[in-house]
């Protein structure tokens, strides 16, 4: 600055440029450096970092991605103000996300719904996606509160359980995963989709109040939260990602949850996110899938996965 100041004025126009030429270099130089960090992708590469890289391809007739329905029948995980069941509600949203996926070309889509008891089938969602050689899994849940938050309403002469303290969705991603950077980048671009069609992620679980629930926030752009012990996720052997789509305990979020419109736009994300993210994977070269070797209760029936594969 003070250099700058006592030159001359064609040595100043000599050195402005000169610092407009190291300062476009740093740019890109920056830029080739953050771009993985700061876009989710790699969908605004240019210059010489788009050089190096190869040009951004998808086969969706190949991409292997799974949508997993969370929870089961059986253990339908929480419960809505109105009395539905969280499981429901991710059927019938993961079932469109399935359809919609089908319905651009990404031929192997593989919708899993799981029945039988809560813990098991968390491990059986995890070798049927490792079966399937997934390249990206994705949970659908719906999220509620502790329990220290519910409050009591009538809904319809039933006493029901409600708190709208929070609202918003979220998305969770392991660093015990093998394939946390793939689960990050793609938790990424699934919260930045999200975000460009207006819907709003919660900042709650950044809170002291959530206790043991309490998760770090490791985009706090894009919504991505940091949930190493989620047994889907850790143990799952390609990037994995977990979207709370809404929360169905707060009476108003029930609601748009229920609409045809808030399905619409979460799906509209969920398969943008997916195009963007299969145009940087690498192509897979298929290797025997090992299974975790977990303990099968009695009664537990297998997981279905229904395919729709147009092979
Ligand atoms: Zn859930």
């Amino acid at each position: 600055m003070v250099q700058i100041q006592q030159a001359s004025e064609g040595a100043m126009d000599h050195a402005i440029g000169r610092r407009r030429r190291i300062g476009i270099l740093i740019l890109a130089a920056a830029a080739a450096l953050f771009i993985p960090i700061t876009d989710g992708g790699f969908s605004r590469a240019s210059g010489a970092s788009a050089k190096a890289r190869p040009e951004p391809h998808c086969d969706r007739t190949q991409f292997r991605i799974v949508v997993d329905v969370g929870h089961s029948l059986e253990a339908p995980g929480a419960t809505s103000a109105r009395g539905i069941s969280e499981y429901e509600y991710n059927l019938r949203l993961a079932t469109q996300i399935e359809q919609a996926l089908l319905d651009i070309g990404f031929g192997q889509t593989t919708l899993l719904v799981t029945d039988g008891p809560a813990l098991p089938g968390l491990f059986k969602r995890v070798n049927q996606a490792r079966a399937l050689d997934a390249q990206l899994f994705l949970s659908i849940h719906h999220d509620s509160v502790p329990e220290s938050f519910l409050k009591l309403w009538d809904v319809d002469g039933v006493e029901r359980h409600f708190s709208d303290a929070f609202k918003g969705h979220s998305i969770f991603v392991s660093n015990d995963s093998p394939e946390y950077q793939g689960s990050l980048r793609f938790g990424r671009m699934l919260g930045t989709h999200m975000k460009a069609r207006g819907l709003q992620y919660t900042p709650h679980y950044t809170e002291a109040i959530m206790g043991k629930r309490r998760r770090q926030l490791v985009d706090a752009e894009a919504g991505v939260y940091r949930y190493d012990q989620l047994i889907v996720l850790r143990h799952a052997r390609m990037p994995a990602v977990l979207l709370e789509a809404g929360s169905i305990i707060n009476r108003d979020e029930e609601l748009e949850s229920g609409s045809s419109e808030r399905r619409a736009s979460i799906t509209a994300a969920v398969t943008s996110a997916v195009e963007e993210f299969c145009a940087y994977t690498p192509k897979m070269v298929a290797k025997p899938a090992p299974q975790m070797r977990v303990p099968k209760p009695r009664g537990v029936r297998q997981a279905s996965a229904r395919s729709q594969s147009h092979r």
